[in-house]
């Protein structure tokens, strides 16, 4: 059962920032409620103050600009990040995880901002984002401040979020060129939460691997960077033997949690070959943006 609560609609963002501003700690924020309203009927939160912000129509949208890349607005809805086409062309890592991400229903009514605050290590999204090197708008009343993606997950179900403030916006930046991205999770069936997951991004020169980002879901109490691993390939030519050992390292760096889904033993496992197989699609890819220069 859910506890009883005060329910505000507001349209606007400033409507939102002042009654968070007013009410704060009691107050929560209730977007897509695709998770808020599991966590309420577990009696794990129980606000005094539910503020829906899904009617905030200016919150809702996907821009392109190819100096200041992508920008999403938190309200984004996942199918229409999935189906945008200005993300299928620029950004089709984004694309592609949306499609694996639950079932059309959800992804029809969940927000991206609703994924990244519920801060899930399980999810798709962050790691995604993190690879692809995003920065999250944070806005609080007449004040806004930007974050990077990397820093915002502190712990399990934890953000890095004041009481006053809400997520507005998701920066993403024009990657390098020949950069390669990609996402591989394993699921039971297409579109479960993932029982491991990781997402690559790899940026070539004449050949060499420049940079590398690599991020694991459900590897640990946040999204994890796992900069040992991408050590592996920096300044290298990379071969299936480098992305082996990549896997490797970040098996080691990884803390999976054991659960009915898997255990700690056999995600350290899984994160060896998704590592492996997000990273050989990511260097093909930025293979082939190499070749079309
Ligand atoms: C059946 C099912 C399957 C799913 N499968 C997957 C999956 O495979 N992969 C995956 O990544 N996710 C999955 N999800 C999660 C889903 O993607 C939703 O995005 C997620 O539940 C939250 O979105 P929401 O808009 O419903 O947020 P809500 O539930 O409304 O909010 C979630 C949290 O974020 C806070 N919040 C929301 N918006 C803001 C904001 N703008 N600023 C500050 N705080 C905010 C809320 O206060 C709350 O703490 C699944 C969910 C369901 C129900």
């Amino acid at each position: 059962m859910i506890a009883d609560f005060e329910y505000f609609a507001p349209k606007t963002v400033e409507a939102a920032l002042s009654l968070l501003s007013q009410y704060k700690e009691e107050a929560k924020i209730i977007a897509g409620g695709q998770s808020m309203l599991i966590i309420m009927k577990q009696g794990l939160i129980t606000p005094e103050y539910l503020i829906d912000i899904k009617g905030i129509a200016a919150l809702d949208y996907i821009k392109y600009d190819e100096g200041k890349g992508l920008r999403i607005g938190a309200l984004t809805i996942h199918r229409a990040i999935e189906k945008s086409p200005v993300i299928q062309k620029h950004f089709g890592v984004l694309s592609e995880m949306e499609r694996n991400l639950a079932t059309i229903q959800t992804r029809n009514w969940g927000t991206i901002g609703g994924n990244l605050c519920h801060g899930d290590p399980a999810g798709d999204p962050a790691p995604v984002l993190i690879a692809l090197n995003a920065s999250l708008k944070l806005a609080s009343l007449g004040r806004e401040r930007i974050i990077e993606m990397e820093e915002f997950s502190k712990d399990y179900l934890e953000v890095a979020l004041e009481p006053n403030e809400m997520l507005t916006e998701i920066q993403v930046p024009v990657p390098p060129p020949h950069t390669g991205t990609a996402h591989e999770k394993l699921m039971v069936m297409k579109g479960d939460m993932g029982i491991i997951g990781a997402a690559v991004s790899i940026t070539l020169r004449d050949g060499v691997c420049q940079d590398a980002r690599i991020v694991l879901s459900n590897a640990a109490s946040v999204p994890l960077r796992v900069k040992e691993a991408e050590k592996v390939l920096i300044g290298k030519r990379v071969n299936e033997g480098l992305l082996a050992k990549a896997g490797e390292i970040a098996s080691k760096e990884a803390d999976p949690p054991s659960d009915v889904h898997g255990s700690t033993e056999y995600r350290r496992e899984m994160v060896k070959v998704f590592v492996r197989r997000a990273a050989r699609v990511a260097l093909e890819r930025a293979k082939a943006v190499s070749q079309e220069v």
